[in-house]
């Protein structure tokens, strides 16, 4: 078996995976590693959970460190799909490059960029940027590419998803042609193998099992809730707090799934109505507020984390106890992406899943993908709290939302985001293909911040270690 010692890396960054306490590396990283250190590019199929991120950062950091950067020209840059996944990999960095005098700097968008203009003047090493705000940067004329040797593309297959590849396409062509390309997906669509077989230069292709079974370690149940019509996302709710409650203490903390944005904003506002310590995120929230929200779910400040699928993808949060689909995911893989949340590293956890007769189709889609029956649950619920949540009487509708997906209620309580319900982070498969990088761009650009303003949130700026030590 590889150990980390075989792998070449520097004494520095083995000294810092030493004190992360890795004993051996993933198999990303014991096929990653070697042609990285020898220059070579990566084509590397895994996904989140593999130990990809320290399968580019490690060599990185051991090829980078020798030399220095000049101002407003990074030697490297690495690529991530969204302000959260450019974070973590942030943070990853500080982790391995502790012993080293190497520097970074992060660029995504919801931040001032008068303050990463300064970072980027002082001379970066490591940039670590999503696509648009990298090419606001360049377009500003803030950023010389022409000294960058390294180039991590991470999460290519969202960056799909999300529209991203022109953006990607125009950074391969103002980086110079003789840097190394270091390339991560998880799937490789024919428009990722096109870019791949572009821009890759005879590239080394390390492919991890994909992940098609939940680990053993979970407990999973689904209810299967009766209803149909306008009173069932009420229904859902009640019965979500009926699991909560029966789960007692057994539930330390939890993230809830839901399938849209309006419905992710709605379901935390209810059960902050009732009493419990619960907070949204998903991609039109304001970068600040999703930033603090994660910082205090991390650091068990928060108990639960209401969630859509594209702002929690990809996050590493370790010691989920629970996770709760509300909503039981259109896509089949989204379910075990959900459900491994929780039961990490060995520990046990529990995944209890909402599903109404009309989600019977997909229902039996994630059972065929898992190849396994998902226990059925008891749906029997004690008689309802006097202190039930207030009727939605009133029927209002929003122009801009559909009849056909909004019932009253949902509108009702739907209030208070009077953002768009579609930003880029959540873009629609359709968009497949690169159509609207564009306006994936200017999304990504994010909100005005407001709140913390300009402020940037320790967890984005410092290392995690002393977190992840508890
Ligand atoms: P990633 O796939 O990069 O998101 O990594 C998933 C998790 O695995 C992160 O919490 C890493 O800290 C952790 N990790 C990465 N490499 C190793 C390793 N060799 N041994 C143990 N844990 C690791």
């Amino acid at each position: 078996m590889t150990k980390f010692s075989d792998l070449k890396l520097h004494a520095k960054v083995l000294k810092a995976i030493d004190e992360a306490g890795y004993t051996e590396p993933t198999p990303i990283q014991a096929g990653a590693i070697p042609p990285a250190l020898e220059g070579r590019d990566v084509l590397g199929i895994a996904q989140t959970g593999t130990g990809k991120t320290a399968s580019f950062t490690l060599p990185m950091i051991t090829l980078l460190n020798r030399g220095r950067a000049r101002a407003r020209m990074p030697r490297s840059l690495v690529l991530a799909p969204t302000r959260e996944l450019a974070a973590q990999v942030a943070e990853n960095f500080d982790i391995y490059a502790k012993y080293t005098k190497l520097t970074k700097a992060l660029l995504i968008g919801g931040v001032s960029f008068k303050e990463q203009d300064l970072l980027i003047d002082r001379g970066v090493d490591v940039l670590i940027a999503t696509p648009g705000r990298l090419l606001d940067h360049f377009e500003r004329g803030k950023l010389i590419l022409s000294d960058v040797k390294v180039m991590v593309v991470d999460e290519a297959d969202r960056m799909l998803d999300m529209g991203f590849i022109p953006d990607i396409e125009r950074i391969f062509q103002i980086t110079p042609f003789t840097r190394q390309t270091l390339f991560f997906s998880a799937t490789m669509a024919p428009e990722i193998e096109c870019i791949t077989n572009t821009f890759l230069s005879n590239p080394e292709r390390i492919e991890v099992a994909r992940q098609a079974t939940a680990s053993e370690t979970i407990t999973q149940e689904v209810y299967e809730i009766p209803g149909a019509g306008r009173e069932t996302s009420k229904k859902k709710r009640d019965f979500l707090r009926h699991l909560i409650d029966a789960e007692g203490e057994a539930v330390t903390n939890g993230i809830i799934f839901c399938n849209r944005k309006v419905d992710v904003d709605i379901v935390a506002k209810s059960l902050k109505k009732h009493g419990h310590d619960a907070e949204p995120i998903h991609g039109d929230l304001d970068q600040s507020y999703r930033t603090r929200t994660l910082e205090g779910f991390r650091d068990g400040k928060l108990r639960f984390l209401v969630a859509s699928d594209v702002a929690a993808r990809g996050l590493d949060i370790p010691n989920v106890s629970h996770v709760f689909n509300f909503d039981v995911p259109s896509h089949s893989e989204d379910y075990v992406h959900r459900i491994g949340r929780t039961g990490r590293a060995g520990r046990t956890g529990k995944a209890m899943m909402i599903s109404t007769p009309k989600d019977d189709k997909l229902l039996k889609g994630i059972e065929d993908l898992i190849k396994a029956a998902i226990p059925r649950g008891e749906t029997n619920m004690p008689a309802p709290e006097p202190k039930a949540e207030k009727p939605e009487a009133k029927p209002k509708r929003s122009r801009s939302r559909s009849k056909k997906d909004e019932t009253p209620q949902k509108v009702a309580e739907a209030k208070v985001d009077t953002k768009p319900v579609e930003t880029i982070e959540e873009k629609p498969k359709q968009s497949r293909g690169g159509r609207g990088g564009r306006n994936a761009r200017d999304n990504d650009r994010g909100p005005k911040v407001v709140g913390l303003g300009d402020h940037l949130p320790d967890f984005i700026a410092h290392s995690f270690d002393e977190r992840r030590a508890g």
